[in-house]
């Protein structure tokens, strides 16, 4: 494993096509491309790094599989009245099937679901105590209590977010919010400025794989379909091309982060700021591609 990971990062040092910082949050478009890192959290309790593994970055979207499984938690199976589990085969900030589909987003992956989810765990508490709760969930996930929200990021987002408030007052608009817009973007845009590193991300994924001795925080059941929806609809319009080239289940985010699951067998995160045509890490994705390749790894067998 440490030989792959080793060669892995090798290529991403050598690659000269790192592709594009996201450049709409203007925090996130001062991070140096130059940077690669992957860890791979095994069933067995063992935990391997190659390259930038200690460097916090935005997970960005990647917060969408934490807010989900709270939101899960706390309104259960409800939740799927206000938010679908189809891909969208549109970007992450599409706005065009809400107003065809009324106001009930695709998923809780693309910006407008998650906004749902956001406001769904808002419903049992103010702002600071959701956040809090969500972080006590990430930081229980990981075991380790050195995990935390960069305000500038945060305020960097809200401050241009002007397609996101769209969305959120259109859900509103179809009564799909119970909590008022600046408060659900407000806590949306801190959720989404959660740092993490590559090592903090895959130890957190590990109550996703389903495996002897991984913190257990929901049941199985709802872990396996949480991990089926990042299988359809966690790289947005690129979800089927990542099924394709890794065949396993991945959440993306802008910040260049990738969370991906091994089922039984590990938890994987990888992380570079240049993203591809779909806002999904390139070289985080390439990655994907050969350690899946290396490890005979794939949910299709
Ligand atoms: N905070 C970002 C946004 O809402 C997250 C998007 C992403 O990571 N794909 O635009």
């Amino acid at each position: 494993m440490q030989r792959f990971l080793d060669e892995i990062a090798e290529h991403a040092r050598l690659s000269p096509e790192k592709g594009q910082v996201a450049r709409y949050i203007p925090q996130l478009a001062k991070i140096d491309p130059d940077q690669f890192g992957i860890c791979v959290s095994t069933a067995d309790g063992a935990c391997y790094v190659a390259g930038d593994a200690d460097v916090p970055f935005s997970i960005q979207s990647v917060s969408k599989v934490f807010a989900l499984a709270m939101a899960l938690g706390h309104a259960g199976d409800s939740l799927w009245s206000r938010v679908g589990r189809e891909p969208s085969g549109s970007a992450f900030d599409s706005i065009v099937l809400l107003e065809r589909e009324q106001g009930v987003p695709r998923n809780p992956f693309i910006n407008a679901g998650a906004l749902v989810t956001t406001d769904s765990y808002l419903d049992m508490s103010a702002p600071k105590e959701a956040l809090g709760g969500l972080l006590h969930f990430i930081r229980a996930a990981a075991g380790d209590d050195d995990i935390h929200i960069n305000a500038t990021v945060a305020r960097s987002e809200l401050a241009t977010g002007h397609r996101n408030f769209a969305m959120a007052h259109y859900l509103a608009s179809c009564d799909n919010l119970n909590n008022d817009v600046d408060k659900v973007l407000g806590t949306y845009c801190h959720q989404c400025a959660i740092e993490m590193s590559c090592r903090q991300l895959a130890m957190a994924g590990r109550f996703l794989i389903d495996a002897p001795g991984m913190p257990r925080l929901l049941s199985a059941d709802r872990s396996r379909r949480i991990a089926a929806l990042m299988m359809t609809c966690g790289h947005y319009d690129g979800s089927g091309d990542f099924a394709f080239r890794v065949g396993l289940p991945g959440k993306s985010g802008v910040g260049g982060g990738i969370l991906v699951a091994a089922p039984g067998k590990a938890s994987i995160a990888v992380w570079s700021p240049g993203l591809n045509q779909y806002g999904n890490s390139k070289l985080g994705t390439e990655a994907m591609e050969a350690f899946a390749r290396m490890t005979g790894w794939s949910v299709f067998g």
